[in-house]
């Protein structure tokens, strides 16, 4: 077979609500055309994220059972303890109900205004709570990440000149960290090879700049090095996580995707004097550094998740169901990121509604199509997200990208669900000619596409 079958049976269903086009239609309306304010129970299929959403396994639940509430020195927390540590290999292991948590944590702990912190891309929360700080957060991914048509095995990694030219330009003094997101969700969930971050590493440790990842789909970027890149296709995924982690000095962590959980996050660092202010931190605004924010079953789901999603036979099903919905709509001639990603299938916005300019939000329009015909909700990662004016020319600069993630749950739908997602794509892209742009009514200040207003730009859609 060349998509693996689901390598589990369904224990306990959920049933999913269905509504018609007509409650669609005034739902839409009602959310300000902003699917972040849509009611969840009148969504068919939700890949908006694959963040929190996982299902957990028989024995995550059976660990719900086990825990142990204690306030200090609960039994979950060491057992998750080693686990990270026998994964991660990190010294110091803080827990955090969230991914944000940990930079908040991070971020608060080592930056300064003017200081700079470079990524392959940087994820919204990630360059949130950096600007934040007053300080710059700089993208440098390879240039054939921003080729959406070019079939690249390892689209995430770090163009090392461009790393080096930032380094020496801005002086390393100025650079607390450098950072690697695993996978590069906001170029495409694309990996990063093993090559790469040992170049990476090089770079870092000789300018003695500690190397932090961002590992939230560490599994699914391991899996894609064993798959893709020469001299691993015999080591084990874990093997892989664990040299991959050798190259660098902490990570932070949301356990909401790699960790197989709804609610959950760490932050991992070698360091003992960084551990011990960020614990301090922690203590202050998440709890104490034993439960950090979660409670002692939360931790046991992670423990156990973190274990399950090594599993191969896990990760190469998981891998494939997201190439299978790309694969489809590939044959229907839909502009996708090639090669697909880990954890979600990325439509090129541009390409798809040609007519609409990114200052009328193209991939928000592909994403009120595709809810208000099907019912399924996803998300835009393109201008409504990343947009923003420059302060010195007052003009709107917008992302290279313009893209629609449909983002795959783990463990979640089946494959027939994810045909049906496939059969919607087509049928709004045989009819794109009809689809209008849209105009913002309401924004915030930052990370504005959460609660924006948006209304459509003409009447017939
Ligand atoms: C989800 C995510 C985060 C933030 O994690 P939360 O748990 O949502 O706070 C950070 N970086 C990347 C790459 C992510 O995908």
């Amino acid at each position: 077979m060349k998509f693996p079958a689901e390598p589990f049976r369904i224990k306990v269903v959920e049933p999913i609500k269905t509504t018609t086009a007509e409650q669609r239609e005034s739902l839409i309306k009602e959310a300000g055309y902003n699917i972040f304010l849509l009611p969840a129970d009148s969504i068919y299929i939700d890949l908006l994220t694959d963040s929190g959403t996982s299902a957990m396994s028989d024995n995550q639940w059976a660990g719900l059972m086990v825990g142990d509430e204690s306030y200090a020195g609960s039994k979950n927390y060491y057992h998750f303890e080693s686990v990270v540590k026998e994964i991660f290999g990190y010294k110091h292991i803080i827990p955090t109900h969230q991914g944000r948590v940990a930079e908040n944590l991070l971020f608060s702990t080592i930056l300064k205004p003017e200081f700079v912190v470079p990524n392959n891309i940087h994820f919204d929360t990630t360059r949130a709570n950096i600007e934040y700080h007053k300080a710059k957060a700089l993208d440098c991914v390879i240039d054939e990440a921003m080729d959406t048509d070019l079939e690249h095995p390892f689209k995430g990694n770090i163009d090392i000149d461009k790393l080096r030219r930032i380094i020496i330009d801005q002086g390393p003094e100025k650079i607390p960290i450098i950072m690697i997101t695993i996978t590069n969700n906001s170029g495409g969930g694309q990996p990063v090879s093993m090559a790469n971050i040992r170049q990476v590493s090089e770079l870092a440790r000789k300018y003695n700049i500690p190397l932090i990842f961002d590992a939230c789909r560490f599994a699914e970027n391991c899996y894609f090095i064993k798959e893709r890149e020469e001299g691993y296709q015999n080591k084990s995924v874990k093997e892989i996580a664990a040299e991959l982690f050798s190259y660098g000095d902490g990570c932070t962590m949301s356990a909401k995707k790699d960790g197989l959980v709804n609610i959950g996050g760490f932050l991992a660092v070698n360091d003992d004097g960084l551990a011990r202010k960020i614990t301090n931190m922690l203590i202050l605004i998440e709890g104490f550094p034993t439960y950090g924010g979660l409670a002692g079953r939360d931790l046991e789901a992670i423990s156990r998740g973190l274990i399950e999603v090594l599993d191969e036979n896990y990760l190469r099903f998981r891998i494939n169901q997201t190439r299978y919905l790309g694969e489809m709509l590939i044959q229907s001639g839909i502009p996708i990121i090639k090669p697909v990603g880990g954890h979600a299938v990325y439509i090129n916005a541009k390409k798809f509604l040609p007519h609409i300019p990114q200052s009328e939000f193209p991939g928000q329009a592909i994403v009120v199509e595709l809810y208000r015909r099907s019912g399924i909700r996803a998300v835009e990662i393109g201008s409504l997200m990343f947009a923003y004016k420059d302060a010195k020319t007052g003009h709107t600069v917008y992302p290279e990208l313009e893209l629609v993630r449909l983002a795959i749950p783990r463990r979640v739908y089946t494959s027939m669900h994810i045909q049906y997602v496939a059969e919607a794509v087509h049928q709004i892209y045989n009819e794109r000619d009809n689809i209008c742009g849209y105009k913002i009514e309401y924004e915030a200040d930052f990370l504005r596409h959460f609660t924006a207003r948006l209304r459509p730009i003409n009447g017939n859609n």
